[in-house]
């Protein structure tokens, strides 16, 4: 095989079991891995396959179905035979459709075991089935279906009452021998929902998936998103991630697989290391910077190219990467680990960073370094 760079992540990771979600290994040291949910009605396998194929596309390494009707569960079959990434049934309430799941071949399920519970109790029939399928389940305690018994005792869903919740539910599964579990806590508020991810990491070895829910409209929803999950994973907390943001999922997949990025926790690819300008600036950086970044974009190997506004901080800050430019004079001195290769007219800059980084790749791709 093709060497990889070494990584070093932020942190030692939190021991936890291994499951299977399909090929995917989640928790036991696996890479943390990047999901998301198709906003499709599941009914509709032509729209939700076209959108699966869209997430796989940009990354996305597992995938979640919303399940609340028969015709949902009718099309999981097809979907999860056709999907090029492992497909889980997401369901609240009816064991028909836990079990429709596990026939269909869905990778994993995400079902609380309490909500069964309360209505029809086939929690040990559920136990048995996916047993015998190897069929994992996510147990996805949120702060807004939190348990009555447990909002009366706390109050609110704090980060104790969450915690209460999500090993209750567990423990409904472990009374008939079932462990093939992985856990999310998940809170709209980033401060409740690290401080439960934490009390939970400790009180159990469960792989755990993390999500601030509703994180609301993108902007919002990545700042939250990145500042929970950044907390929780720089202390080893964390085997699989899902941004939830009010906007395109694929959407989702990109900043998650950024935070997993900027932490070690999955190799860099092409990095973009630019200036936020200032007064000294002698060219455009935002449009320097979006140019080349797009000038460059689906490069394979991890590449990191500064882009540098001046030339006063310029060369110090270009010699920490690949390749970069420091602009001045009208003209952009090109650097190549630190050392000024050439000096170009603004205008070739891009040009020249473009063709300068394909011949590193090249280079790389020889030295067998890839992402
Ligand atoms: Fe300002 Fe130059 Fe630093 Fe960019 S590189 S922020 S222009 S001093």
């Amino acid at each position: 095989g093709v060497p990889e760079m070494p990584l070093r992540p932020i942190a030692e990771r939190r021991v936890s079991r291994r499951i299977e979600v399909g090929p995917v290994a989640v928790g036991g040291g696996a890479p943390v891995s990047v999901q998301s949910m198709t906003t499709t009605r599941t009914s509709d396998i032509g729209a939700t396959l076209q959108q699966i194929a869209e997430l796989t596309a940009s990354g996305c390494q597992i995938v979640r179905v919303a399940c609340p009707t028969q015709d949902d569960a009718d099309a999981l079959a097809t979907i999860a035979r056709k999907s090029q990434i492992p497909v889980i049934a997401d369901i609240h309430f009816q064991p028909k459709y836990v079990f429709a799941a596990i026939e269909a071949g869905c990778a994993a399920v995400r079902v609380n075991p309490g909500n069964i519970k309360q209505f029809d109790d086939q929690v040990k029939e559920i136990a048995r089935a996916a047993k015998d399928h190897g069929t994992p389940i996510r147990i996805g305690v949120n702060a807004g279906s939190l348990d009555r018994r447990l909002l009366q005792k706390y109050g609110k869903a704090t980060p104790e009452a969450l915690v209460e919740s999500a090993l209750w539910e567990a423990s409904l599964f472990e009374e008939h021998g079932f462990r093939d579990i992985k856990i999310s806590v998940k809170h709209s508020d980033p401060v409740i929902m690290v401080n439960a991810y934490r009390l939970l990491a400790e009180r159990c070895d469960y792989p755990l998936h993390l999500g601030v829910t509703e994180a609301g409209p993108a902007f919002q929803g990545t700042i939250k998103s990145a500042v929970a999950f950044g907390a929780l994973l720089s202390e080893g907390i964390g085997d699989t991630i899902r941004v939830s943001l009010s906007a395109p999922p694929a959407e989702e997949v990109k900043v998650g697989i950024q935070i997993l990025e900027s932490l070690n926790l999955r190799q860099r690819r092409l990095e973009i290391v630019s200036c936020p300008s200032c007064g000294r600036a002698q060219v455009d950086v935002y449009k320097l910077a979006d140019q080349v970044t797009a000038g460059l974009e689906g490069m394979e190997v991890p590449l990191r190219v500064a882009v540098m506004g001046c030339v006063v901080n310029g060369p110090g800050e270009a010699r920490e990467a690949d390749l970069g430019v420091a602009s001045g004079n009208g003209k952009g001195q090109i650097f190549v680990k630190g050392e000024v290769i050439k000096t170009v007219p603004e205008s070739k800059i891009v040009e020249t960073l473009i063709e300068e980084a394909m011949k590193i790749a090249e280079q790389m791709e020889q030295d067998g370094v890839t992402s």
